[in-house]
């Protein structure tokens, strides 16, 4: 079996701070990490090798810093990384990253055929959660979104059971083989390095592609392959708190002035008419 793994490094969120003047995220000074969803994407893949056998390759689009991610993945137990990288990528919408990852991922199959490649659901910066589709429709691979279990997959019929996120529960859907997943947080609990597989990562080689490695063409890819664009950026205004009415006073006044206001917002009516019919 082969698993493929797409990891995007992306700024601490905690940490992002955007830029008024150029409506674009200031990245200088700002941590680094693996997108949250990918490492439980790679813990996923690294569980299903060790359970059906095979390989882990990992990719990621990005500047030459996308290295620490890729060496991350090594020490966790990636069998090769690749980083995907060129100034041609620059610039990308989804719909490019997604060309992008898919040469890459058809580049990979031919060394080795591809069974399931995992995405996280979403990036943590970008938060479209559009690429990982994008790379399904691309490669016609059986797609799977909001994935929180996979339940067995059967190598010999090549099919692929999981559980994915609805809204009030959960859904068990089946499909054949090659498939790509994107995963949720609870899918799986990331697990933890060993100082001597850091240090090894540390001294490993890491694969680089660029655009013609990858036999991609130059007018998909990038700024050029791109047909939307950030207009404009904004935050939205700061939520400042309602009034606020002393109960220590009079109660039922404070009471039915709260009522007043609640129902002042059509929304929350709407909301609470439809709480009683159900
Ligand atoms: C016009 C335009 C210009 C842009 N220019 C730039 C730019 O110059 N520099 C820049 O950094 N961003 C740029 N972006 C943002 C970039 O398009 C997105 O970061 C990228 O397409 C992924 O989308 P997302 O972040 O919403 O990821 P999502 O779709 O939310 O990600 C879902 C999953 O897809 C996978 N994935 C996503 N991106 C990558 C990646 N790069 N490598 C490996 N796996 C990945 C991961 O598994 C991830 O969890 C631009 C966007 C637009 C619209």
């Amino acid at each position: 079996m082969h698993f493929v793994c797409c990891i995007k490094q992306v700024p601490d969120t905690a940490e992002v701070k955007i830029d008024p003047d150029t409506n674009t995220l200031v990245r200088a000074g700002v941590e680094s990490i693996a997108n949250p969803y990918d490492v439980v994407a790679l813990e996923q893949a690294l569980r299903l090798k060790e359970q059906y056998g095979g390989r882990v390759s990992v990719i990621s689009m990005g500047p030459p810093q996308a290295e620490a991610s890729l060496r991350e993945a090594l020490s966790l137990g990636a069998d090769k990384v690749i980083l995907l990288s060129d100034r041609l990528f620059a610039g990308a919408d989804t719909l490019a990253t997604s060309y992008t990852l898919s040469c890459a991922i058809n580049k990979l199959s031919h060394e080795h055929p591809v069974d399931v490649v995992l995405c996280g659901k979403q990036a943590i910066d970008g938060d479209t959660a559009q690429t990982g589709p994008g790379v399904a429709t691309r490669l016609g691979y059986t797609q799977f979104t909001y994935v929180v279990a996979v339940d067995w997959i059967n190598t010999e019929e090549k099919q692929i059971q999981v559980r994915r996120k609805v809204e009030k529960g959960s859904e068990v859907i089946r499909g054949p083989l090659p498939a790509l997943l994107t995963v949720e947080l609870e899918l799986a609990k990331p697990r933890r390095a060993s100082l001597p597989a850091i240090v090894h990562a540390l001294r490993e080689p890491i694969g680089a592609w660029d655009g013609s490695a990858i036999g991609a063409s130059p007018k998909e890819l990038g700024l050029k392959g791109s047909p939307t664009w950030v207009r404009s950026i904004s935050s939205p205004p700061a939520k400042i708190g309602g009034p606020t009415f002393d109960a220590g006073e009079d109660l039922a006044e404070a009471v039915a002035k709260t009522l007043d206001v609640l129902f002042s917002d059509k929304s929350f009516a709407i909301k609470l008419a439809k709480r009683w019919e159900a």
